[in-house]
Order: structure tokens, then sequence, then C-alpha cells
């Protein structure tokens, strides 16, 4: 495989000559010749490289309410991307073509640098830009390096994330952005650790950050049957999100199918309205749901 290897940022050296990566709360320490988790950071030679970086693998140009966003530039086309890898091991992962994806089966064309994403947006009238597909944080220096230029621009940035990463990484990311629809997985650490292979405190630590630093912010969960459709949890769920970031939050509740290591039958339309019903009851004035 030929690749121009681009340095990681958000990283520091480990024993030997292994790297810690800090990009996000995994903290893979990776050997020399070895990759992270997301499988698209790399250790070569005692140095980290991001082997996404200018290498999307997935180029279109989407209604902004495919993301999903329902209040943030409704009508609108947005110029969307993603590459391989992801940091989170869900086992019902609806995309694992991409997210369980990695460089070294394909064949690598041209880089794309950050000038021409943003050209390409603004070539079709898009009038912002998608990181999205995959999971955005395990290709963050790209993000960060287009994000700047998109502004300069004009352009607006879009972040489609399971706010799994790290502060110092996301301190950079994140007021770069106008709008990120967070997507969590579900509302206990149990749910995180059976399911995800991850943790739930980093994800609710993002979602608070995106709220203070005035980033227009939606929340998507995909309901699991048996799993994290519990209307006693799913209560407490929007009682933190009342408290910690608004009654105001638009909240998005989608229909999950069998893919990739879950063979679950998918969501009955009847769960989702009673999900429905209770977060209007709790007061939430905007609350869509998907894939029914
Ligand atoms: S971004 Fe990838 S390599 Fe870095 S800590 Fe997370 S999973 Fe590991």
């Amino acid at each position: 495989m030929s690749h121009e290897l681009f340095s990681a940022r958000w990283w520091s050296p480990a024993e030997g000559n292994a790297v810690r990566c800090e990009l996000c709360p995994r903290h893979c320490v990776i050997p020399e010749g070895g990759h992270g988790y997301c499988a698209v950071r790399r250790n070569d030679g005692g140095d980290l490289f991001s082997l996404s970086y200018g290498h999307p693998v997935s180029l279109a140009i989407d209604p902004i309410e495919k993301k999903p966003l329902a209040c943030f530039m409704p009508g609108t086309r947005t110029f969307s991307f993603g590459t391989f890898g992801c940091n989170l091991g869900c086992v019902f992962c609806q995309n694992d073509s991409l997210s369980r994806g990695t460089y070294a089966d394909h064949e690598l064309t041209a880089v794309i640098p950050p000038e021409q994403i943003v050209e390409l947006a603004l070539e079709h009238h898009c009038p912002s830009i998608s990181y999205t597909y995959n999971e955005p944080t395990v290709f963050a220096e790209y993000v960060c390096d287009i994000a700047r230029l998109a502004h300069t621009a004009g352009l607006k940035n879009v972040l489609v994330s399971n706010g799994y990463i790290a502060d110092a990484a996301a301190d950079e990311l994140y007021p770069l952005l106008d709008v990120a629809n967070i997507d969590m997985k579900g509302f206990s650490e149990a749910f995180y650790g059976q399911m995800c292979q991850a943790s739930l405190a980093p994800v609710l630590h993002s979602l608070e950050k995106l709220r203070s630093l005035g980033v227009h912010l939606e929340v998507t969960t995909l309901i699991i049957p048996g799993k994290n459709d519990d209307l006693t949890e799913l209560g407490a769920w929007l009682d933190w999100v009342e408290t910690r970031l608004g009654l105001e939050t638009p909240l998005h509740f989608s229909a999950y199918h069998p893919a990739y290591r879950c063979r679950i039958p998918r969501t009955p339309p009847a769960t989702l309205y009673a999900i429905r019903d209770l977060a209007i009851s709790h007061g939430f004035q905007n609350v869509f749901l998907g894939n029914i």
C-alpha cells in the first residue's frame, strides 16, 4: 500500500517506541508498526500518523435533514463526507462498511487537501460542510484544517459525532463548529460498556461542552428494543437533558434495524411513538422520529 503519511496531533511518546494516542478517551497505547483501535492512526517509527487525513471515502451532497438536523438551515443541502474508522465498537453499527473499514484494504488515490473540500462545497452551492458517515473524531486533524478554511469561505461546519473525544482535541475542534448532532447510543454506563465497548461519561461531557460553546446542538438516539427503550431510564435521560442542555434541544429517536453483530428484531413504530409522547409530555418542543 502506498500512502502519504500525515503527522497526527494529540499524542505522546510511551515506553519503548510505542505512542499513546490522546485524541479520544480510549487513549490507545500503540506499538511500533501498530494501529489504534480505530484502525486509522498508525505508529510508524515512534511517531503517530493519521491514515485518514486527505482520504475521504465517501463524498455526497445531502439534504441537511438527513444528518439528521431539523432546526438548522432547513431546506439547504450540505456537502458531506466521511472516512474509514471508528473509535467505538457498537455491536449494532448501522454503517460498518465505513466504521470497520480500513485503508489497508483499498487502493488509495491522490490526497484531497482541505482547500479542495471547501472548493467542492462552494462549486456545488452548499452553504455547509458535514463531517459525517463514520466518526469524525478519528479524522479530527482533517476536520480542523477544513473547518478553518470553510469559515473563511463563509461556510458552516456540521459535525455528526458520537461525542467520544478527549478534552485537548475537543478544545480545538468544537469551537470551529456551527452545529453538532451527537449520537447518544444509550443512557447508562452498562449500555456503553456492553454494546459499544466504551463509556458514557465522556459523551455527557462533550454535550455540555458543545452547549457551553453555543454550538447549535441536536441529539439523536437509535432505539434498540430491550436495550435502551426503557421509559423509566428514558425519563431520567430527559431530566438530564432538561437540566444540562435545556428543553429547547431538538431530540431525534430513530428505528434500529438488525445489522453488523446485532440480530435483535427492528424497532416497532409503537415504541418510538411512546418515546415521542414521553418527551413531549416532559416539555420538549422539538422531537423527531426517524427510519419509520
Ligand atoms: S482516536 Fe483511535 S487511536 Fe486514538 S485513542 Fe481513539 S481509538 Fe485509539
